[in-house]
């Protein structure tokens, strides 16, 4: 069955429906192979007008009638997650920031952020909203990066200057009466305490609002 104008009309506006791009497959006077053009979802209206404009009721150019749309297919070349539901693998995402809800699906680019966990940005707010139920990436000493894939302690509870003191105090007295002891360390909220033991000293080491980033060998 040959492609027609309506057919072309009714595509895009699937298309500009779902949220997806399309890529129209063209014929080129004096060149085997077709040509393929994607137009983006947001210029898909644009380009239909042109197409409209430009091409005749059975999708040949109007200047020459070598140039003849054959085909067009809905697809997602811009990896955006949809805002309407469409495949039957997709994936409601709702934003924790706007409370809306999107859909993404096998093809949407995953980011990875805090220790590696997989994420997309709403196509609402921007905002990045973690996918629950996927695996992340596995970060190593090749690929990891800061302060992207840590955790930040900074939002947690602000420790006061007399908790900290009283764990600097503790770490300081396990490993003195522990000299076997590498190391120790204490914390909560905002503020992280770390004692290393070396041959000739002992070093307190005082983290407010400080980022960690944890490996897991069993993997
Ligand atoms: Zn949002």
């Amino acid at each position: 069955m040959t492609l027609n104008r309506a057919d072309l009309i009714t595509i895009c506006n699937e298309a500009i429906m779902e949220g997806k791009d399309i890529c129209v497959e063209i014929t080129i006077p004096g060149q085997q192979d077709t040509e393929f053009i994607i137009n983006l979802n947001d210029s898909i209206q644009n380009k239909l007008d042109y197409y409209c404009k430009a091409y005749d009721t059975d999708l040949v150019h109007s200047m020459n009638n070598q140039i003849k749309i054959i085909n067009v297919k809905k697809i997602n070349f811009s990896n955006k997650p949809n805002i309407n539901k469409q495949e039957k693998n997709d994936k409601e995402i709702t934003c924790w920031m706007c409370n809306k809800q999107f859909y993404i699906n096998d093809y949407t680019e995953r980011k990875y952020g805090e220790l590696g966990l997989p994420y997309v940005n709403c196509c609402y707010c921007n905002e990045e909203v973690y996918i629950e139920d996927e695996e992340g990436l596995k970060i190593n000493e090749k690929n990891l990066e800061f302060p992207k894939h840590f955790f930040k302690f900074g939002n947690g509870v602000e420790i006061s200057e007399q908790q900290t003191e009283n764990w600097a105090r503790e770490a300081l007295e396990y490993l003195m009466k522990n000299p076997d002891a590498e190391f120790t360390h204490l914390g909560s909220g905002d503020t992280v305490v770390i004692g290393l033991q070396y041959k000739d000293e002992i070093d307190i080491i005082v983290g407010k609002k400080y980022f960690e980033f944890t490996y897991d060998k069993e993997e």
